[in-house]
């Protein structure tokens, strides 16, 4: 029997969800994106169907999952923003545990065994030191990196109980826009550092650098960013390896190069040619000073390795996506025609 090639994919209108779909697209799988629509874009769904649906939904997931011959899934749809889950965590548990509870059940129930899910760096909290490998201690220190933390655990045990096969994708820190310019980082409110950056060094607000006091080697945070392309691919290897047998396991996702926040603004500066005003503020809350990864695993059991998140090349992407979009101001919105 042929398997089918309909991939699931959850959160398949967000950012990486949409990187992740034109990769599967490439690799000859049809992803049909699932999505909410509440921070995904409609614009974003370009490779394959859109199904308008929460993952809270279990009626509507169940006529999805009715409608097509799901050979697997890729969960993406999760709220993401650390300062919000502290804010308000029930609906993060909601979203992200429940919701994941709600898929995965139905999963079950549905005969479908292959799962790649979105985890983060975030449920290693604070580490001891770095390159953080997979089996350290899971310590989040946010309540999104304890709903993804949570997320993981039943996964695993509905593997045990139940044969569902996983491959767990903890990310760092995902940056930069498709190089077709197809699509590109774009939240509502936007918080991260490398499109605030952009904003400020095309007349937005300048930007704050949370703390310059921390034990590196400029003072300001270490990351460990990766391109969103490479992100998707590695999602593309871990679910061929799972339909093709492979076991289940957790892979880190990044270089193992770490950059300072200083040094991503010396790199948005060469790549804009323009200054980026910043002024130096306090520590943001639930920051560790360093997030590397140990990236040995995954390049290894993928056969998988960065080819586009060197910093410059992830800046020089973004800013590509900046301008562009940029252009269509005042009406700059996802999804203006
Ligand atoms: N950061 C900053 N100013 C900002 C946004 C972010 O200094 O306006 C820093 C933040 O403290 C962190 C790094 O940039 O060290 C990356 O933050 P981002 O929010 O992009 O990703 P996160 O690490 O939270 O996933």
């Amino acid at each position: 029997m042929v398997e089918s090639r309909d991939i699931l994919v959850t959160g398949g209108a967000g950012y990486i969800g949409a990187h992740a779909c034109k990769a599967l697209a490439a690799a000859g799988f049809r992803p049909v994106a699932y999505d909410n629509l509440v921070y995904g874009h409609v614009k974003a769904v370009k490779w394959g169907p859109l199904e308008r649906g929460d993952v809270l939904d279990r009626a509507r997931l169940n006529a999805v999952l009715e409608a097509y011959d799901f050979a697997a899934v890729m969960h993406f749809a999760a709220f993401a923003y650390v300062g919000e889950s502290v804010a308000d965590p029930g609906k993060y548990y909601r979203n992200n545990v429940a919701g994941t509870l709600t898929l995965i059940e139905a999963l079950r129930d549905h005969g479908i065994g292959k799962i790649v899910f979105s985890s983060t760096c975030a449920t290693y909290g604070v580490p001891d030191h770095v390159p953080i490998a997979e089996d350290w201690p899971q310590r989040p220190i946010n309540p999104y990196g304890a709903t993804k933390l949570i997320a993981e655990q039943m996964i695993s045990d509905f593997g045990r109980a139940h044969g569902l096969r996983s491959a767990v994708l903890r990310y760092f820190n995902a940056a930069g826009a498709d190089s077709q310019g197809d699509i590109g980082e774009c939240h509502e409110p936007e918080t991260h550092l490398i499109p605030l950056a952009l904003e400020a060094a095309t007349g937005g607000p300048a930007l704050t650098v949370f703390g310059n006091d921390y034990p590196t080697s400029d003072g300001t945070c270490v990351r460990d960013y990766i391109h969103v392309t490479d992100l998707a691919e590695a999602h593309v290897a871990a679910l061929e390896k799972l339909l093709a047998g492979g076991e289940s396991g957790a892979l880190n996702l990044g270089t193992g190069n770490g950059v300072s926040v200083l040094e991503v603004l010396g790199s948005v500066e060469r790549t804009s040619g323009r200054k980026v005003p910043f002024e130096f503020g306090p520590r943001r809350d639930g920051d560790p000073p360093v997030l590397v990864a140990d990236s040995a695993r995954s390049q290894r059991e993928l056969g998988w390795s960065p080819r586009l998140s060197e910093i410059d090349q992830i800046v020089r992407s973004a800013w590509r996506w900046h301008v562009s979009e940029g252009a269509k101001k005042p009406a700059k919105n996802c999804d203006a025609p």
